[in-house]
């Protein structure tokens, strides 16, 4: 790596290091540059252990990829016809009396990435896009620190940001198995329409529905899933952004570094699903 990219490499730590205090760097970086950097910036390295997250949803529901590659403008043709629908129709969002908005999703329509959460918060309630309040910040961090974007009209690459739930629940509850096979089929439709190269799951109830599974996201994070079985869309899950809030430490930043470093390699790899 030249020399000038790893001192941006090793400006970028500095920075990622003051925001999570640990290594969000870039994947080309070269690591002992990036060490000494940390160091002088005092970043720690005291490791405490995750929390398991909450409960398991339901199994889902056919995607259909059937349909060959979609230009950009089909894609966003598609998706705001879905959306008009989903708001239309969706059984469950439709009879939710407590939510002011719906966030249908943000992000590039044609990312190569998709970002799935499990439901919006207040902040995402009160503007109508996902991820924009404590959490969605830490996600923008992280995003940014792939050098990635969630802005559409971005030079650098765009990712796409969905959640299972499209309306939020009551008291911010985790969605029922219920709520999520409700409105779950049309995020299915979404990642039909995106066709994401990888889709990382956030936390345990994107990750269930997802994989339909009940495993946690401890045992799941860091370790390479399918979605749709055998060759369908390769899934990363890794730790939701809000648990990284309340359990801070070095050790789970780490670990979710580790997991969208593994994303971002695989990427970078032409022609790999
Ligand atoms: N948490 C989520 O899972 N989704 C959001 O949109 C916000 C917070």
């Amino acid at each position: 790596m030249a020399r000038t990219e790893n001192d941006r490499a090793a400006r970028q730590l500095v920075e990622t290091s003051k925001l999570f205090g640990v290594d969000f760097v870039p994947v080309k970086m070269n690591r002992a540059r990036a060490s000494a950097a940390a160091s002088e910036e005092g970043a720690s390295a005291a490791v405490e252990q995750p929390v398991a997250e909450a409960a398991p949803s339901r199994p889902p529901t056919v995607a259909p990829r059937s349909q060959g590659r979609l230009s950009r403008e089909e894609k966003i043709a598609r998706l705001a016809e879905l959306r008009k629908r989903h708001d239309a129709e969706c059984p469950h969002c439709t009879r939710s009396t407590t939510h002011k908005n719906i966030a249908f999703s943000d992000g590039d329509p044609a990312a190569e990435l998709m970002f799935i959460g499990e439901a919006p918060g207040e902040e995402e309630d009160k503007q109508g896009i996902p991820f924009v309040g404590r959490a969605g910040q830490l996600l923008n961090d992280m995003i940014k620190a792939m050098g990635l974007s969630r802005d559409e009209n971005a030079v650098t690459k765009g990712v796409y940001i969905a959640n299972v739930l499209k309306c939020r629940p009551p008291n911010n509850a985790t969605p029922t198995p219920d709520e999520a096979s409700k409105c779950g089929p049309y995020l299915q439709e979404q990642v039909a329409i995106v066709q994401p190269r990888v889709i990382v799951t956030l936390g345990n109830p994107a990750t269930h529905y997802i994989l339909n599974t009940t495993k946690g996201i401890t045992s799941l994070r860091g370790t390479w899933q399918s979605y749709n079985g055998a060759g369908g869309i390769p899934v990363m899950p890794t730790y939701h952004p809000a648990f990284l809030l309340r359990q801070y430490t070095p050790e789970n930043r780490k670990k979710v570094w580790s997991d969208l470093q593994q994303v971002m390699e695989r990427l970078k790899t032409p022609g790999a699903q």
